[in-house]
């Protein structure tokens, strides 16, 4: 599906001008991506009312052609850096008020830009395009549904070939050739794969001492990227008997996500959606064992705009894309984490994943 970069320019040019600035920098590469379609790095760009310009260097003038033949290139040699041709430039363009991103800059970048361009009025910003990228366009929706379902292809592989004797890191390897056979680019993040109760650490590493068959339920926590886009699941596979523990705190942790997941709809506070499935573990009697925040947005960052934290302020809008995903983790038996991406819409919500997640539905017999 074809991506309108100039729409989405016109949409941050919009934020600028309400921010007081006539120009904008923007030097932070996810941003660049969102705005231009421009995969590379080490690359910025800078609009005014008028113009609109890739800084780069030699290295990609083709490659930016190819992704970006909209934008008028400036590049530079090796004598001088990044920073020195974006003072030169924006010198002579005249801006007046720059836009900067200063959540992304360093102090030492920003006083050498702001220092070279004595005429320039500097406007600090804070996560502005963070806030476009927030709402998913079209293009994007088809690319995250393609992000998931090459990660949960790979999880149906891995599913299907566990063993007794796989140990996390064989797993977590596994997943990540399933995920690039499927047309994923790589793993969104490393997976995080734990045996009993090493799925108690909320971002434990896999380890190759650690096998499948060493406790009755593993926690496994992947995603495909695909196209520069990310999905994120969690899951548990139970390997042995359900036990009466385990039962109760699964069905605890997927109540707690459904009530949450209930609550997701255009306007709805995000503290309002993590404190659903907060009441409902504490509820349930583990209040102290769920900590850290219920979910996160995602795209071309894995963690991105909007965090649904007890103490968050914002809404969700139509067309966030958030994972929801509540856990108890009890140090010396286990972790249990439900995690889905769920699609905010107008009235209500839209759950992308499909992985069955009924504890029943988690049994694997094993080969
Ligand atoms: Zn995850
Ligand atoms: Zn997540």
């Amino acid at each position: 599906m074809p991506v309108n970069y100039a729409k989405r320019r016109r949409s941050f040019r919009k934020l600028c001008k309400a921010a007081g600035a006539d120009s904008a920098l923007v030097t932070n590469e996810t941003n660049v991506r969102y705005l231009t379609g421009f995969t590379g790095d080490s690359s910025f760009l800078w609009f005014d009312d008028k113009r609109e310009w890739l800084l780069t260097d030699s290295r990609y003038t083709v490659q930016l052609s190819q992704e970006c033949p909209d934008l008028e290139l400036i590049s530079r040699d090796s004598k001088i850096n990044i920073w020195q041709l974006a003072a030169r430039t924006l010198g002579k363009a005249g801006t007046k008020k720059l836009a900067l991103e200063t959540h992304h800059l360093t102090k030492q970048n920003y006083d050498q830009l702001v220092d070279a361009l004595p005429q320039v009025t500097p406007v600090p910003t804070s996560g502005l395009v963070e806030q476009l990228r927030a709402i998913k366009d079209k293009s994007e929706l088809a690319t995250i549904k393609k992000a998931i379902a090459i990660a949960e292809r790979s999880f149906a592989v891995i599913r299907s070939q566990l063993t007794e004797q796989q140990t996390e890191i064989q797993i977590a390897h596994n997943l990540e050739h399933q995920i690039r056979a499927f047309g994923g680019s790589r793993c969104a993040f490393d997976p995080i794969v734990g045996v009993g109760k090493n799925g108690a650490l909320p971002h434990g590493r896999p380890s190759a001492d650690s096998r499948i068959g060493d406790a009755p339920f593993v926690l496994i926590d992947w995603g495909a990227q695909y196209d520069g886009y990310a999905s994120d699941l969690t899951r548990i596979l139970v390997t042995a008997r359900i036990s009466p523990k385990l039962r109760k705190v699964y069905n605890l942790v997927l109540q707690a996500q459904l009530a949450a997941i209930g609550q997701i709809r255009d306007g709805a506070k995000l503290a309002d959606v993590d404190r659903a499935a907060r009441k409902t573990i504490e509820d349930g009697g583990f209040g102290k064992r769920f900590g850290h925040g219920l979910g996160h947005g995602f795209g071309l960052q894995i963690h991105e705009s909007p965090f649904l934290t007890p103490t968050a302020t914002g809404v969700l809008k139509t067309g966030m894309v958030i994972t929801i995903e509540p856990g108890i983790y009890l140090p010396t038996w286990g972790g249990v984490r439900i995690e889905d991406d769920v699609l905010v819409t107008e009235d209500g919500f839209e759950v992308l994943t499909s992985a069955p997640k009924e504890i029943d539905q988690c049994v694997v017999s094993m080969c």
